[in-house]
């Protein structure tokens, strides 16, 4: 039975401990993922994520069982509402080509669905229920008000022309705008989609809707964009390793770092890198992982990659000393090559499943001791394992980089005030929701008997916010 006047904030630890919670708690991951292949089949990202959280969760429903009584994990494990549908666009020699479009509105208990557009041939809908799934906790890990949600399309944008990239975004929007809005559901970037296709997306709404209003973040800066907004979740990365580190009593000065990917993310946790006098080594793209050991030359990467929009095998051009390291040159297994250069530091940037158990034993053996993640679940769920056992400062993306999505949140506060924030005000701001997050996380493992354990901080603290929210909403 469920007591409805139960104060969940305080009541939890006095349910008692009956055989029968006992047995539910025995067989509630087995039972909850069982169900969920069988109504989702072959969504195998999804069941990466859904596990990594309801295992963290054991604990948190040991002490209190009311969120099984309230069926908040059958609950919360099912989109709101998914949105599939057809974009039919013309390529520059006239010809109609076709791609799948996708919008999951995951969660909306703490605010509008919030969560980035990922245009990426390798994108289904299982990837962007994971990415969904993914960004319900982390935004309730901000504090701020923001339902997760997340959305995107197999279209691939490498080898387009600018013209094709704006008929496809057009052709996007022409669907998604009947979905969004600024207090429903409110998309941004991701892998695929950075500045331009943003500018692509709004242009299209507003011509539609006739409505200029703050329906996607990482805007451009004379358009209701917020300044920082780039930047932040490379930056935030970078904070969050900070904050790791400070608790550990260390600094992140003079660390040599390995970043991979060659996105916005990896690109600015690079550029704060080099500000805080660190030195990070490497990055890569999906041709291969280039190494500078003399330290990325910042200028030359951003030319490559968001100016001329080529290989990052053009660095070698003007860095000769610096390697290039492809496939051919690499063929360990199951392994990435960027992981297996010797530093302190490492901060995967690129995509999920990019770190394997092999690669994290690689990170070990060399004296990695702290490992920011600036992509989605970019280590597989072995990985993870190996760093928790080891006991090594590992900052889960959820946690990591949340920065991106909270500086989203503060355009959205500037775009509502109708005001634009100079970007001292709006990097205090990361700055400081990074250090709440790393203190939420580190206080919560402090709190269930794993004080080093920040996924099980994460998951708990972002799964209590959004359950507490959902059992105040009662049965919707
Ligand atoms: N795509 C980013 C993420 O994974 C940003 C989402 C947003 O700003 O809404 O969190």
């Amino acid at each position: 039975m469920v007591d409805n006047n139960t104060d969940h904030n305080n009541a939890d630890h006095n349910t008692p401990d009956t055989p029968d919670n006992h047995r539910h708690l025995e067989t509630y991951v087995h039972d909850t993922l069982t169900s969920l292949k069988h109504s989702s089949p072959a969504q195998t990202e999804f069941y990466q994520a859904a596990e990594e959280v309801l295992e963290c969760l054991r604990p948190l429903f040991k002490r209190c069982p009311h969120y099984l009584e309230h069926n908040i994990i059958e609950r919360i494990v099912e989109p709101e509402r998914q949105i599939m549908f057809r974009i039919c666009w013309a390529d520059d020699n006239g010809k109609a080509q076709v791609n799948k479009g996708y919008r999951v509105q995951f969660n909306s208990a703490l605010g509008p669905y919030k969560g980035g557009l990922r245009f990426h041939p390798s994108v289904t809908s299982g990837t962007i229920k994971f990415l969904g799934f993914e960004q319900i906790f982390k935004n309730a890990l901000t504090g701020l008000p923001l339902g997760g949600g997340k959305g995107g399309s197999n279209f691939d944008p490498k080898g387009k022309s600018d013209a094709e990239i704006m008929r496809f975004c057009q052709a996007y929007m022409t669907e998604l705008y009947r979905h969004i809005g600024p207090t429903q559901d409110v998309p941004a970037g991701d892998i695929g989609v950075g500045a331009r296709e943003v500018g692509y997306l709004y242009g299209q709404y507003k011509r539609i809707t006739g409505r200029y209003e703050g329906i996607l973040t990482g805007k451009g800066l004379e358009w209701g964009g917020s300044i920082g907004r780039k930047e932040a979740t490379g930056y935030g990365a970078v904070y969050f390793a900070q904050n790791m580190l400070k608790a550990r009593r260390e600094t992140i000065e003079g660390k040599t770092c390995l970043v991979s990917g060659a996105g916005n993310v990896a690109i600015y946790t690079i550029e704060k890198l080099l500000e805080l006098g660190a030195k990070p080594i490497t990055c890569s793209d999906s041709g291969g992982t280039l190494h500078d050991p003399e330290g990325i030359d910042l200028a030359l990467l951003k030319d490559i990659k968001e100016v001329k929009r080529t290989s990052l095998e053009d660095y070698l051009t003007a860095r000769p000393d610096a390697r290039y390291i492809t496939a051919a040159d690499y063929p360990g297994e199951e392994g990435h090559a960027v992981w297996h250069i010797k530093a302190d530091i490492a901060f995967p940037c690129a995509t999920q499943n990019e770190l394997t158990a092999v690669d994290a034993e690689a990170l070990l053996k060399n004296g990695v001791d702290c490992v920011s993640e600036g992509a989605n679940m970019p280590s597989t769920a072995d990985a993870i394992n190996r760093f928790l056992d080891a006991g090594i400062a590992y900052g889960p993306g959820k946690a990591a980089n949340a920065g991106g999505v909270a500086t989203s949140q503060l355009e959205m506060a500037q775009n509502n005030s109708m005001e634009q924030w100079p970007l001292e005000k709006v990097d205090d701001k990361l700055k400081a929701i990074m250090a709440d997050i790393h203190e939420q996380c580190a206080e919560t493992a402090a709190e269930f008997d794993e004080p080093t354990n920040l996924v099980l901080g994460a998951n708990i603290a972002g799964f209590r916010r959004v359950a507490d929210a959902m059992i105040d909403h009662g049965i919707v």
